[in-house]
């Protein structure tokens, strides 16, 4: 397919809508960088714990983040994140984290300090001395299409049911998707998003946000309808 150059590519959803691989497969297919700004939350998490920071502390998160000083590698084939120089990619999916990260990404001035290093990535692969060359970007999170990126030439809602995101959840982390399974996942789930949901909405599709149910689809096939809602948006 022939696209517009560059291409921002922005996509969100829930816990559980697949964004992250479908996102990455995505950006690996058109030859685009790629951003997981919830590994950014987890990278922050990761690294108030790190240091010893209370996190009821707003002020002190707040500066710690802001001194953090984070490496990523926007290659979708090789994503990575580093803090102070030590890879952090296996630490940040620890389940003490997914626990804790709501409560930093509910800070808002930690929001204000990511999500200007997020408006940086994006504006580097617009040019030819990004990863990308120039061709763009998929980037991805819960706030991506409404606050980061309002302006991409592709905004997508990625969501699924909620029995559908508990049923992939409970494989990923428990192997199975048996009734203990999905409630030991329950939290994770649905907990993690109706706390996100206080400071960003990502569950219904703002204006000009095209929302692409996974429900019914495997991997391939919400990769395939992705890839068709970009060539409908940014097909030249
Ligand atoms: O996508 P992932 O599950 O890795 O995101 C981890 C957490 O990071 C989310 O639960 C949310 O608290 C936060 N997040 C956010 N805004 C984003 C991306 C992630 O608040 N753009």
């Amino acid at each position: 397919m022939s696209l517009r150059t560059p291409l921002v590519v922005a996509i969100d959803g829930p816990s559980g809508s697949g964004k992250s691989t479908v996102s990455r497969r995505v950006a690996a297919h058109l030859g685009l960088a790629y951003l997981d700004t919830g590994a950014m939350y987890r990278a922050a998490t990761w690294w108030c714990l790190e240091r010893g920071v209370d996190l009821d502390d707003a002020a002190a998160v707040t500066a710690a983040v802001h001194a953090m000083v984070l490496d990523l590698d926007v290659n979708p084939r090789f994503p990575s994140f580093a803090v102070d120089g030590s890879d952090v990619g296996v630490a940040i999916r620890a389940p003490e984290i997914s626990s804790l990260v709501s409560r930093i990404a509910t800070n808002l001035d930690v929001r204000a300090d990511l999500g200007a290093r997020q408006r940086r990535v994006i504006d580097l692969e617009c040019t030819p001395d990004g990863f990308s060359g120039g061709r763009g970007i998929v980037v991805e999170g819960r706030d991506i299409t409404t606050v980061i990126a309002p302006d991409a030439d592709v905004r997508l809602l990625l969501t699924a049911s909620e029995e559908a995101r508990l049923a992939r959840r409970a494989r990923e982390l428990h192997g199975a998707a048996d009734a203990a399974a999905v409630a030991a996942t329950r939290d994770q789930v649905v907990g993690r998003d109706a706390q996100d949901s206080t400071v960003v909405e990502f569950r219904t599709a703002a204006d000009g946000v095209v929302t692409v149910d996974s429900s019914g689809l495997d991997l391939e096939q919400t990769v395939e309808a992705v890839l068709e809602q970009v060539e409908r948006m940014a097909g030249r």
